[in-house]
């Protein structure tokens, strides 16, 4: 299921801790907090937790962090599973809830200022920061640093019956107001939020907060390798300091790098601001980074596993670029993805010498490498449609493979024809072209063994399909649209990310369902959109056949 990485260092730490007999098994954990879709950069995370286990016979966690009450939904729960799995990767039995360990979390929290390593502080939130100070100067000691053991458990007991107002106070780890790590600088370990929690309900009015819980929730689940981004490493030290006050099982965190990409934004915040201000159509728009709109847009799971693969994990902060995963996904559709012929700026060819109520079908393989995919059936016509930029008055250069007025090209598995005339209107735009066909040359090549150069698509006008085709491009116009901080990244939203035309089809994509994936020979890789019904037939352009140059 993993592909193999290129630089990871944390398969050599966990080799060095099998290696040593510090661990046997192997236990890690994938824990998103359900407030949001997920983004190919929790796939990066996805693929670390769950491929590192998959590689040393263990286990990955899926634990939903659910330990703020506000901004939860089942709507999400759903989706994060249903991406995972998509993904490729299974938690099995192994599905946690943050939530389900409040109790011990309380329970520990007690213990905590039953040694005085806590204490309830009722200094007004708008001063929490000027008494923790700057990381170069000691911060000032809060109020209810120096209460008695007794007080801070009455106290804590009060938070947690709710006897004061939310923000009231908070409660706090005794560590060190002076710590140049200003996160040790005794940090809020719960707080009193009134929100009805989607598994506890009112149960609670205390809430632990994110750097109590987290620690908190990988040891109870003897997590033994916990991986996460690079922002949480100033957070480890409090974590030791928690993990050794409560003397519990240490797991070993692990910072990486987290994944940018060019062209797009990351962050669950600034996606949601997209959706809810209508800047595309939800979060599964094929625009978006995130698993469900690069699954709808045609990316293969198999192409993200790869990408994760080869960036492996790093301490290095950069942003990839989208050109390198674009061209695994076009490696990846180019094996795997049906070929049909389809025409998106149609021209029509009449073939003078074709009778006009015969209809020949021919069988045209489904990829040109694989028989194994089998074979489809096309009709063909008098009447066709070609490309528009198949057609010219006067060829540029010796390379061009269509027709001009003499010129025979072969029809993509069917005739070779020569172009005798072409009718336009009155503004000169091309209407119709007329050819000639050679009977004898059925399939593409004649008895005489001429050469013909080109060889282009078609698609038989009255068995086409008019099918509606949403080109996608590029969210912004930008490689980082972070990169100005003054600046609105919406602002920066590329306008022509998503343009509709119209097209024909041959008919044998009749049949497409929603997902199927198809290289348009010639034009490039689409699927078919969700919206995709017979009678509305709906195309996503996944991306164009070959990269842009730049
Ligand atoms: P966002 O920054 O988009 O709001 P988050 O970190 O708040 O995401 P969580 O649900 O907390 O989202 O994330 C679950 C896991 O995914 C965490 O372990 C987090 O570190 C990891 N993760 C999130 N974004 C990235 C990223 N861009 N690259 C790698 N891992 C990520
Ligand atoms: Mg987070």
């Amino acid at each position: 299921m993993t592909e193999e990485t290129k630089t990871n260092f944390i398969h050599d730490i966990i080799e060095a801790d099998l290696a040593s007999g510090k661990r046997t098994e192997i236990i890690t954990r994938f824990p998103p907090e359900p407030n949001g879709y997920l983004h190919i950069g929790h796939a990066k995370a996805i693929c670390l937790d769950f491929g590192t286990a998959d590689k040393y016979n263990g286990k990955c966690h899926l634990r939903f962090d659910d330990t703020n009450p506000a901004a939860e939904d089942e709507e999400y729960v759903q989706s994060i599973q249903n991406d995972i799995n998509w993904l490729g990767f299974d938690w099995g039995e192994n599905r946690y809830w943050a939530s389900n360990y409040f109790e011990q979390m309380h329970d520990y929290a007690v213990e905590l200022i039953k040694k005085g390593k806590a204490y309830v502080c009722q200094l007004p939130q708008e001063e929490f920061k000027d008494y923790r100070g700057i990381p170069t100067e000691p911060g000032k000691e809060p109020p209810g640093r120096e209460n008695s053991i007794e007080e801070n458990r009455t106290l804590f007991e009060q938070m947690k019956n709710g006897e004061f107002e939310d923000g009231a106070c908070v409660l706090r780890a005794r560590i060190d107001m002076a710590s140049p790590n200003l996160h040790l600088r005794d940090p809020a370990l719960y707080r009193i939020k009134r929100a009805t929690h989607h598994n506890t309900g009112d149960q609670w009015c205390i809430y632990p907060m994110y750097d109590f819980a987290h620690c908190i929730e990988d040891s109870i689940e003897g997590v033994t390798h916990s991986m996460c981004t690079l922002e949480f490493e100033v957070h480890r030290p409090l974590y030791d300091w928690i993990l050794d006050e409560l003397d519990i099982f240490h797991p070993q965190q692990i910072e990486f790098s987290r994944l940018n990409l060019t062209y797009t934004v990351m962050s669950k915040r600034k996606l949601l601001e997209l959706v809810n201000e209508g800047l595309v159509k939800g979060w599964d728009d094929p625009r978006m980074p995130t698993l469900g709109g690069m699954r709808r847009r045609g990316f293969t799971a198999a192409a993200i596993r790869t990408f994760c693969g080869i960036l492996g994990a790093t301490k290095v902060e950069s942003i990839s670029e989208i050109e390198l995963f674009e061209s695994l996904v076009r490696d990846d559709l180019n094996e795997t993805s049906l070929r049909a012929m389809a025409v998106l700026d149609p021209i029509k060819v009449i073939l003078e010498n074709y009778p006009a109520d015969l209809v020949e079908e021919f069988e045209l393989p489904n990829h040109p490498k694989k028989e194994e995919m089998g074979k489809r059936t096309v009709p063909f016509s008098r009447e066709l449609f070609i490309e528009r930029n198949d057609y010219i008055d006067v060829p540029p250069n010796n390379k061009f493979k269509g027709f001009f007025v003499g010129r025979e090209v072969r029809l993509r598995g069917a005739y070779l024809a020569t172009c005798t005339a072409v009718e336009k209107d009155s503004e000169g735009h091309v209407i119709a072209i007329s050819c000639t066909y050679d009977p004898e040359s059925k399939g593409g090549s004649a008895p005489d063994g001429r050469k013909v150069k080109g060889t282009i698509h078609w698609v038989s006008a009255q068995h086409a399909i008019d099918a509606k085709i949403r080109n996608y491009d590029r969210l912004f116009t930008v490689e980082n649209p972070l990169a100005d901080k003054e600046a609105d990244f919406k602002d920066l939203i590329n306008p022509k990310a998503l343009q509709v035309t119209t097209a024909k089809l041959e008919s044998s994509l009749a049949g497409a369902k929603p997902g199927d994936r198809y290289q348009f020979e010639r034009v490039g890789y689409f699927c078919a959109d969700l919206d995709h019904t017979a009678n509305s037939p709906t195309f996503n352009r996944t991306l164009p056949l070959r990269a842009p140059k730049k």
